[in-house]
């Protein structure tokens, strides 16, 4: 097993400058070394495929099946996408939506350039795929990059280091590991862009950094994100569906349903059904089962052990916890009070409480108050008008609709936040058009001199009559 060094803080900004000098060299803006890369990074993580199973099993609890979806599967068909694409995502594109005579004369064109040397820092909660994707469009763009694991995750780390030294072109591409002083230091140095996935704390870190060198951002951030159940919806299929974004991962995951806010009539129903969708996914219990995580780092188990203690909710199921293995239960808590301690920030657990709110308005309402722009929002309704009502009033950075995060696993749709919950966006086309600098480009004939000599001095009467 790869074992994690940190990078001594020393080397980092050699590092980044021995990576734009090779930028400068333009040796991987030919599409054909970029396909080259990504193959190769393709072909590593293929080999490496048991090596990633044990890494997140180690580091995280992550069970194999779910390391194979979202840290394995899921890179991969993010590379092939791009692979495919990428041909024509690169080429230049005729700017076609001008005057006739524009098109005719100067024929623009927006060109596709590489950006410089981009930072990718990444997440704990899917440490693989959260730094392996982006690096993905950093590739594709023609970029050289750097990339920052968590280190709250350090054989994963330890094992992405690996797989990029091993396989990619080291002239462009880096891993440097390590905690907070490694990020800080990362971050006083100048980068043509920077990827970070993580808390709206840092974000706002990261931002203020990159502001000081005017260093453009995608930041992937986190929220508090709502779940309607409205008096028409399916409410089996939601308590199941709902059950399951709360299971996986150990409900660690920036788009974790947080809250539900459920129709009167539909709450004895989905208690029943969330609780029968854990006795089918853990039939001997969450703690003796092989498919379900635990909770990352102490830090983390300590501050959902008390949300949930300082709640004033009811505990519907589940509620054990165990700090030797960091396990917490998946918890249903009914709430009465929007001040409960379990709607007061981003769960990032296996703990959802569930508040009883008659009218869509109201829920409206509620969710505005507890977060106005969270990462994912989630509407279960079978009626348009209802959904609308919702989609138009509460913002997110992304919907599903009657199911829970499966917007944001699809390798062609793009990801990303809103407000407090991030910005920029990646995945799909977007992979490749946010690590690329749009340039527009005009080109002049000389024949229209004789045409364009109005824009000359002296502006005499007769040239503004002629205008
Ligand atoms: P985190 O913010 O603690 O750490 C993320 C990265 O930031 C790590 O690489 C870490 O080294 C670095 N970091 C931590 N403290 C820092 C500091 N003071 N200065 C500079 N760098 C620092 O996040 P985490 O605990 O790994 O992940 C959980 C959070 O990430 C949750 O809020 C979750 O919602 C969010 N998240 C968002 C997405 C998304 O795509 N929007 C995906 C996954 C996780």
């Amino acid at each position: 097993m790869a074992s994690f060094t940190p990078t001594p803080v020393d080397s980092i900004a050699s590092t980044v400058t021995r990576l734009d000098a090779a930028f400068g060299t333009l040796k991987s803006h030919p599409l054909s070394f970029r396909l080259e890369q990504l193959g190769r990074l393709y072909w590593g993580l293929r080999d490496n495929e048991q090596a990633l199973y044990d890494a997140l099993a180690a580091d995280i609890g992550k069970p194999v099946f779910e390391t194979f979806m979202t840290e394995f599967a899921w890179p991969l068909s993010d590379i092939v996408n791009v692979m495919e694409n990428l041909k024509t995502w690169a080429a230049d594109e005729p700017i076609t939506d001008v005057p006739w005579t524009t098109k005719l004369v100067n024929r623009p064109v927006m060109r596709k350039d590489p950006m410089g040397t981009i930072l990718i820092i990444g997440a704990s909660n899917f440490p693989v795929q959260l730094t392996i994707s982006p690096l993905v469009g950093a590739i594709a763009g023609g970029n050289a990059a750097v990339v920052k694991p968590s280190e709250l995750t350090p054989r994963s780390s330890a094992l992405i280091a690996k797989i990029v030294e091993d396989v990619l072109d080291s002239e462009f591409y880096a891993v440097v590991n390590g905690g907070v002083d490694v990020t800080t230091k990362l971050l006083e140095l100048k980068f043509d862009k920077i990827v970070y996935t993580g808390s709206t704390y840092v974000g706002k870190i990261v931002a203020t950094a990159a502001a000081k060198h005017l260093t453009p951002c995608i930041l992937e951030l986190g929220g508090l994100n709502p779940v309607f159940v409205t008096k028409s919806a399916d409410v089996k299929t939601a308590a199941k569906r709902i059950a399951w974004g709360k299971v996986h991962n150990a409900g660690q995951i920036c788009l974790g349903p947080d809250y539900v806010l459920i129709h009167p009539s539909l709450e004895r129903e989905f208690v029943e059904s969330f609780k029968n969708a854990l006795k089918i996914y853990l039939p001997n219990g969450a703690q003796a089962s092989p498919d379900y995580g635990k909770i990352v780092n102490d830090r983390n188990f300590n501050r959902i052990k008390k949300l949930l203690d300082n709640s004033s909710g009811t505990v519907l199921c589940g509620g054990s916890v165990d700090e030797s293995t960091r396990f917490i239960e998946p918890t249903l808590v009914k709430v009465t009070n929007s001040s409960d301690s379990l709607l007061s920030e981003e769960i990032f657990g296996p703990v959802i409480p569930m508040m009883v709110v008659g009218k869509v308005d109201e829920m409206v309402l509620l969710a505005k108050r507890l977060g106005d722009t969270p990462l994912a929002m989630y509407i279960f309704s079978a009626d348009k008008l209802e959904q609308e009502k919702i989609l138009k009033s509460v913002r997110s950075g992304g919907v599903s609709i009657n199911d829970v995060i499966l917007h944001a696993s699809n390798s062609y749709i793009p990801f990303g936040g809103v407000g407090e919950s991030g910005h920029g966006k990646y995945r799909g086309r977007d992979t490749f058009d946010s690590f690329v600098h749009r340039r527009p480009i005009l080109s002049q004939p000389l024949w229209v001199e004789g045409q364009l000599s109005i824009r000359y001095p002296p502006y005499t009467p007769k040239k503004l009559a002629a205008y």
